[in-house]
């Protein structure tokens, strides 16, 4: 496997992982493919991945450190249980844009904002044990 083949496999296992991927979440995905990657090349790559603006690098509230494969502004959720992390899109937020706009004379560039609480795979865990 050469060098940008490795990044490609890193940058598409957070692409398609919506839960915003810790580097060794990412690792436990990419050593299915590649069993001989290490978890060093993992955090390089991401690194590097996250430096070139094609990743974002995240903190979770919970003090994680995940990568995102959206580069656009959004909002995020995080769950306390599972500290997986989720984004939100409502169009109410969109508007939260012109509002601030309006109402501070401030252009929004970039959003830092996350929402506390519990993930619905969580809660439902929660429901099963109480019972
Ligand atoms: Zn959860
Ligand atoms: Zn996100």
């Amino acid at each position: 496997m050469n060098y940008s083949q490795q990044r490609n496999c890193i940058k598409n296992i957070v692409m398609e992982n919506p839960i915003h991927p810790t580097a060794e979440q990412v690792y436990e995905i990419a050593r299915r493919s590649y069993p001989k990657i290490s978890l060093g090349t993992v955090y390089r790559n991401l690194n590097q991945l996250a430096e070139h603006g094609m990743l974002k690098k995240i903190c979770s509230s919970y003090g994680s450190v995940r990568f995102d494969g959206r580069i656009d502004a959004h909002f995020h959720m995080v769950c306390s249980e599972c500290e997986r992390v989720f984004d939100v899109e409502l169009d109410e937020m969109l508007r939260l844009n012109d509002k601030i706009r309006t109402k501070y004379d401030f252009a929004v560039s970039e959003y830092e904002i996350s929402i506390k609480g519990t993930c619905g795979d969580c809660l439902a865990k929660r429901e099963a044990t109480v019972v």
